[in-house]
């Protein structure tokens, strides 16, 4: 495939060829999101994840699966351009139709792309908030980055999401420290998503609470995905997670794919032996 620059339009002929190549499989004309061809990273010698390849579209949730270890969250963070690949493509296709590749993105454009059309839910919630901020000035301060100033609108919107996100608009003013685990994380949420990100990555994001919270948080994720039609990759070593969330999955094992599919039919046909493992000893635990 042709190697695309940041500037090029949709529109230049050359650089609709290229993009050809890579939305054959595409289930409607709708162009794709987020596209991964052959990427690699390794810590040192040992294998981080390996020849990956996968497409996103928009309104799609990506399950990646697979035991600790396998290598989600490297292949994750490669997508988010945290780190380059050792080899390998991955495209994104912005908001106004051009196609970056995340690894030669300049600086001030990954930025950009950071801060108004992406979105990253950590596990721990202190990862993607900022602790000594009242939960409205987290809020805000991702409204004030894509450029509002006006403080009664972002006072409004911030009230607006806490209520999205289940919070009473009383606690506002509190820091996310006075915030039960749960709780925090729905302020995550809610400072992700209220720049209407167009694609959000997500590294367990029901992972470190409890079951009947991880409960009530994947049912709010769930609502949110459908209501604003949200681009996911979704890492989670949950499969239960992984089916009432994502349209399709992608197993790993050992930093490689073994198995990709429609979320249910991986998860009630699995062909893989490893993936078979995987399905019955969540059928038995
Ligand atoms: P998962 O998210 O599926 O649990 P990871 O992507 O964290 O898996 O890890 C994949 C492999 O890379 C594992 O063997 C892990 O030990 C190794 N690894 C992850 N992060 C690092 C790191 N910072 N330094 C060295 N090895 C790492
Ligand atoms: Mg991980």
């Amino acid at each position: 495939m042709k190697d695309i620059s940041t500037t090029e339009q949709l529109d230049n002929p050359t650089v609709v060829s290229g993009l050809m190549e890579i939305t054959t499989d595409a289930p409607d004309a709708e162009p794709v999101l987020l596209s991964v061809r052959d990427v690699s990273h390794y810590y040192g010698n040992r294998i981080g994840c390996r020849n990956i390849s996968l497409d996103l579209w928009p309104g799609e949730v990506l399950g990646i699966v697979g035991e600790s270890g396998s290598g989600k969250s490297t292949l994750l963070n490669l997508l988010a351009g945290r780190f380059p690949p050792a080899a390998g493509t991955i495209h994104y296709r912005d908001g106004e139709g051009i196609l970056h590749d995340v690894n030669k993105l300049p600086e001030a454009v990954r930025r950009r792309l950071l801060r108004t059309e992406w979105g990253f839910v950590y596990q721990n919630p202190r990862d993607g908030l900022r602790m000594r901020v009242s939960a409205g000035g987290n809020i805000g301060e991702r409204l004030m980055a894509c450029g509002s100033r006006h403080y009664g609108n972002i006072r409004g919107t911030a009230l607006d999401w806490l209520s999205k996100v289940e919070i009473a608009g009383d606690r506002v003013d509190d820091h996310p420290t006075a915030y039960s685990g749960g709780m925090q994380q729905r302020l995550q949420i809610a400072r992700n998503l209220v720049s209407s990100p167009r694609l959000i990555f997500m590294d367990e994001p029901t992972g470190g609470l409890d079951v009947s919270v991880q409960a009530k948080l994947l049912d709010l994720l769930r609502q949110l995905v459908r209501q604003f039609n949200l681009s996911v990759v979704l890492v989670t070593h949950d499969l239960v997670v992984a089916r009432l969330l994502a349209h399709r999955l992608i197993v790993m094992r050992r930093g490689e794919v073994v198995e990709a599919g429609l979320s249910d039919q991986v998860l009630d046909d699995p062909h893989h032996a490893y993936t078979q493992l995987l399905v019955s000893s969540i059928l038995q635990g």
